[in-house]
């Protein structure tokens, strides 16, 4: 997936203990390497190709797929967070939040950035949401909010809690702490939050330009952003759909990026992103799967089709994306837009061992002709025979290897059941 080198016919590649790449090339590996003290693993006829990096996620979402089906975006968040936002019940988030890291972790998103959220409640939430992905082995960009009612000294303060969690890097899957920046009120609510990111060395995004009835409004508050310092090498926005000329261009400027969402974009009406302009201009792109409530099967192969065939639709010619750009906005480009392709995002020496084992006879889809164009056009996450994140296999044919889903999926069926209740109960009073 990096830029100087495409697909190997045939190829090689070490893994240490640790589960790092340690090495890799085209062809067969030397006789001094296969003569070391090494496992060797036979994946002649498959692919292996990096995880893929979802750049936009709220994992909490997996426990409220096919709500609101003809909703756009604020319909949407009606029928989610402003109707059972106030009904979650302790545990409910930790719980929601596994299950949706282990199902894109299935489906092979083997790092996400998942932008959390309050939904009405204490600090205690964030805990929960980090505490959820912690127990599962999928690799993330924790995205935070802070309390706009709260000190700046208060928000720096649980920053630095949180912060001391990641500390593990790299040997755990917390990647980084990023900010779930909202820009509510006056220009100084944005600024103080930016001046937060500066100070704490972390990145922030946050959604813009994503739903269509509300375009002008929200281009008209780009002034305030500009005012605010937000457009600059730590920002990506979600969706950013809708742009004029300038806000591209000043974002290109500042080393901004944008996340693209296809399946999501497509779901909520929101629109389609001209990528190729962006791309031009030199704006950071990457790709999410964004949350199960909006991308309701978080398959990043439907995610790369939906995305590229709507660009080809709308162009009405296939001259812009090829497949092997479309692999790299979800893998490599998606973990710079994050600042987080030293560790992940592509099969380079020094970088995790996070790869797919993409199996193109199970189900058969035929010869192979061109390999990025048979990942992208052909195949789907039924044809991921195994997904590794450190050297380790962590699912094997859909399934996680050391980990029972199901007494989880069980258990997010009986809480959505009583949260149900709950709020109809709220609602009788
Ligand atoms: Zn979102």
């Amino acid at each position: 997936m990096t830029e100087n080198t495409s697909a190997y016919e045939e190829g090689w590649m070490l893994v240490s203990d640790d589960g790092y790449i340690t090495d890799l090339g085209e062809g067969s590996p030397s006789e001094n390497i296969l003569a070391g003290e090494i496992e060797v693993v036979s994946l002649e006829g498959k692919i292996l190709m990096p995880g893929f990096v979802s750049g936009h996620s709220h994992l909490w979402q997996s426990a409220f797929r096919g709500i609101a089906p003809d909703g756009e975006l604020w319909p949407w968040l009606d029928a989610i967070h402003r109707t059972y936002g106030s009904d979650f019940a302790t545990g409910d988030m930790k719980a929601f939040t596994a299950h949706g890291a282990w199902d894109q972790l299935c489906h092979g998103v083997t790092t996400t950035y998942n932008h959390t959220h309050w939904l009405d409640h204490d600090y205690a939430i964030f805990v929960e949401q980090l505490d959820g992905e912690m127990d599962v082995p999928q690799r993330f960009v924790f995205s935070s909010c802070v309390d706009l009612a709260e000190e700046p000294s208060v928000w720096k303060q649980r920053f630095v809690d949180l912060m001391a969690e990641s500390k593990q890097v790299p040997t755990k899957n917390f990647l980084s702490l990023a900010l779930n920046l909202r820009p509510y009120g006056p220009p100084s609510v944005a600024a103080a939050q930016v001046e937060l990111a500066e100070a704490l060395d972390i990145n922030y995004q946050l959604h813009y330009l994503e739903q269509s009835g509300r375009q002008e409004m929200d281009r008209s508050a780009w002034p305030g952003y500009r005012e605010a310092g937000v457009p600059s090498g730590r920002a990506t926005f979600a969706h950013f759909i809708h742009v004029d000329d300038t806000i591209l261009s000043e974002s290109a400027e500042a080393g901004a990026g944008m996340i693209w969402n296809p399946l999501s974009n497509g779901r909520l009406g929101s629109g389609l992103p001209d990528i190729s302009t962006y791309l031009e201009s030199g704006l950071k792109v990457g790709m999410g799967v964004d949350g199960q409530a909006s991308a309701d099967i978080s398959d990043p192969f439907e995610n790369l089709r939906m995305g590229l065939y709507a660009l080809r639709m709308r162009d009405e010619n296939s001259d812009g994306l090829q497949p092997i750009d479309i692999l790299r906005l979800h893998t490599i480009q998606t973990a710079k837009t994050l600042g987080v392709d030293a560790f992940v995002g592509s099969l380079e020496e020094g970088k995790f061992a996070d790869f797919l084992v993409v199996d193109p006879q199970s189900p058969i889809t035929g010869p192979i002709w061109d390999i990025p164009a048979h990942l992208v056009f052909s195949c789907s996450s039924a044809n991921i025979e195994s997904v590794y994140v450190g050297g380790a296999k962590v699912v094997s044919s859909g399934e996680p290897v050391d980990f029972d889903l199901l007494p989880l999926a069980k258990e997010v069926e009986e809480r959505i059941s009583e949260m149900r209740k709950r709020h109809a109960s709220t609602q009788a009073e």
